[in-house]
């Protein structure tokens, strides 16, 4: 192994050290854990999400230009023709889980792919909604996202809701738009509780979801994050770790799991 191989493996071991006496371990994801699993994130350069300024789909703009709508559903056609599977990084929270050391999930993505992994539903708490199903923003009716996409691929290019003729939209939190309070109040209990908040893709600038691991930090608990660039969190971590997620996370949780102290 060169320096920098001994460098990177001497921080992961420190890093699972510093989780080794933590009981509840909440991991906080964003768009990085899934880029292996072939979602775009929003902002590393290239892919899908690249050409498309998440702003100009903003809450307002959707429900007061067709135009926006139009555009959305075409992103979200695309997005539902990638069928994506879990990668490691998702499989490594898994891990966790059944060790008993997760606390829960708080993700802002909006893919669905923590529970395909085999996280219980009550384990995840979806910050930005989900992209699994649509809503009626008039009657608040809520449908498999795969049955809007089917009346898009039919040639409908703004699909209104079936009951109501309302706007329909998937189940997500757009730019403009609230984190429902009791999802909101979700993350931050667990936030309240946990002994350690590892922060697993994300750029750490999408507010009020990136203040959790502030909050974390300031109550005491470690804050260890993993990212391929460096966040403006880095200096308040106990541990960073730059790199890919699908290798490091599931490193991160053998080396915590490993280095347990025995009770
Ligand atoms: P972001 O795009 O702002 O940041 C992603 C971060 O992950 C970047 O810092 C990037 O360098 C890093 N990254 C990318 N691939 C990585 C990998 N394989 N390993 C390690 N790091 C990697 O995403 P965000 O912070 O989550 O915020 C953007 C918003 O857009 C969020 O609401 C997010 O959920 C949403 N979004 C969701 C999805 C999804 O559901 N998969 C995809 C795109 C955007």
């Amino acid at each position: 192994m060169d320096v920098a191989g001994q460098a990177a493996a001497d921080a992961l071991e420190r890093a699972g050290g510093l989780l080794a006496g933590a009981e509840r371990v909440v991991v906080f994801s964003g768009a990085g854990v899934s880029t292996d699993s072939g979602i775009p994130d929003f902002r590393s350069p290239g892919g899908l999400w690249s050409r498309y300024d998440p702003r100009e789909l903003g809450f307002r703009r959707y429900v007061s230009d067709p135009g926006t709508r139009r555009l959305a559903w075409r992103l979200r056609r695309e997005l539902h023709r990638l069928e994506a599977r879990p990668n490691p990084a998702h499989l490594a929270c898994v891990r966790l889980a059944e060790a008993g050391r997760l606390a829960g999930v708080i993700t802002q993505n909006i893919d669905g792919l923590h529970t395909d992994a085999g996280l219980p539903a009550e384990l995840v708490c979806e910050v930005h909604g989900t992209g699994r199903q649509f809503v009626c923003l008039a009657c608040g009716e809520r449908g498999p996202m795969g049955e809007a996409v089917a009346r898009v691929e039919a040639g409908e290019e703004d699909p209104a809701c079936l009951t109501c003729g309302g706007i329909i939209k998937a189940a997500t939190v757009s730019f403009g738009q609230n984190i429902p309070a009791d999802v909101w109040a979700r993350a931050e209990a667990l936030t309240a509780a946990c002994d350690a908040f590892v922060a697993v893709g994300s750029s750490l600038v999408v507010q009020p979801a990136a203040g959790l691991p502030v909050r974390a930090s300031r109550q005491g608990a470690t804050l260890v994050i993993v990212n391929r660039e460096p966040t403006p969190l880095d200096d308040l971590a106990d541990a960073v770790l730059h790199g890919e997620a699908g290798t490091l996370l599931p490193a991160l949780v053998s080396a915590a799991l490993r280095a347990r102290p025995q009770r």
